[in-house]
């Protein structure tokens, strides 16, 4: 990015609700990893979708799309996330990969960002799921002694793949960090490969969450087909929704899901290209965005996993905007109306509003 457009993107301030700690590792970080564990002969291509394959994406204008898109059943290449766990498998890692995100997405002028994670045991290493989430939580607060300027939370995530046992066991570790963590530990995040298991038997898991006061982040209907599910999820209600690309019926969803969604007012984090990437949607100009910001729905751009994806938010906020012609003034508004949908409480909130008023130009005033 370097011209005069990027650099309104850039310094445009930005709120990130939907990234994966180990998805949202850079080449430069990955680069150090590689360097740290050589025997592991691992390459960039395998941690990254390639330039190759982005560009080819990128050509894809509206009137190439075709319509009735069906998806393949499987949105992200999971295979990636095995290698990256390889990289990273030590509490030095996880410190070095956490604190590298968090500067990084500073540096892109997120001013506050929700980073989720999947807390793992890591026998070789002596990594438990407790030194997991410490680790992180170290380094959000290493990244504020060094004043770098970002506000970061931490959403514990639950691999829907682990089943309903493990799902209960993350839920009271989040609960206890909930509790010691100053409001750092403020939610719970269900992702992990959508095509395996039921959310019914997580239900009771998210339940108690929810009762604890945890925030909710689900992906929802990442795939078609998923409809008992997500109506099943969507009553507990969530308090957020990861991409919901198939609730509305003109991708196989249904009309009584979208209302469901209105009525409970549930915001969406929408991450265009990690769906483009990941072949959920056919194209930037097919993506549900256009669905949900003409209906005004609340949605939050984001990026999912920034590195796997060689993509960053100020990015995604230009695509955003060259798609679908949203002016300056409302891509302003787009990133401003995302503090409203944060899991950190109202005084947090109003700080971030300031911030805002601080840095917004006389013209959109
Ligand atoms: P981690 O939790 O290890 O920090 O980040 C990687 C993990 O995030 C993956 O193993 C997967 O469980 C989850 N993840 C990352 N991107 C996606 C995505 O696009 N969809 C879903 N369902 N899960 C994802």
């Amino acid at each position: 990015m370097d011209n005069e457009a990027d650099t309104f993107y850039r310094e445009l301030p930005k709120v990130e609700l939907h990234a994966h700690l180990n998805g949202s590792v850079s080449f430069q970080t990955i680069e150090k990893l590689i360097r740290r564990k050589p025997q592991l002969n691992i390459e960039h291509s395998m941690t990254a979708i390639g330039k190759g394959q982005r560009r080819t994406l990128d050509e894809c204008v509206k009137h190439h799309c075709k319509t009735n898109y069906k998806s393949k059943n499987n949105p992200v290449c999971f295979q990636v996330f095995k290698v990256i766990h390889q990289l990273v498998d030590s509490e030095e890692d996880i410190f070095m990969v956490a604190t590298d995100v968090i500067k990084e997405f500073a540096a892109d002028g997120v001013k506050y960002l929700e980073l989720r994670s999947t807390p793992r045991e890591e026998t070789a290493t002596g990594l438990t799921k407790r030194r997991y989430i410490e680790t992180v939580i170290k380094a959000i607060q290493q990244c504020k002694k060094e004043r770098v300027d970002i506000d970061v939370r931490f959403l514990v995530a639950i691999d829907r793949r682990n089943g309903s046992q493990v799902a209960m066991e993350t839920v009271q570790l989040a609960e206890e960090f909930f509790l010691s963590s100053d409001g750092l530990v403020i939610g719970i995040d269900l992702s992990g490969d959508p095509t395996v298991g039921h959310g019914r038997d997580l239900l009771s898991a998210l339940q108690r969450a929810k009762n604890s006061g945890l925030k909710l982040s689900l992906h929802l209907s990442e795939v078609p087909s998923q409809h008992d599910e997500t109506d099943l999820l969507l009553d507990i209600p969530p308090d957020r929704i990861g991409h919901g690309t198939f609730l509305h019926p003109e991708m196989g969803g249904s009309q009584g899901l979208v209302d469901k969604v209105v009525q409970k007012n549930i915001p969406l984090e929408l991450c265009l290209t990690s769906n483009v990437k990941g072949q959920t949607v056919q194209c930037y100009a097919e993506h549900h965005f256009k669905y949900w910001y003409h209906m005004g729905h609340p949605i939050v751009i984001c990026t999912d996993d920034k590195g796997v994806f060689a993509t960053d938010l100020s990015q995604e906020y230009k695509m955003v905007a060259t798609t679908f012609g949203l002016s300056r003034e409302a891509v302003w508004k787009l990133s401003q109306q995302a503090i409203d949908y944060i899991f950190a409480p109202v005084s947090v909130k109003e700080q971030l509003k300031q911030k805002w008023r601080n840095l917004q130009p006389q013209e959109f005033k």
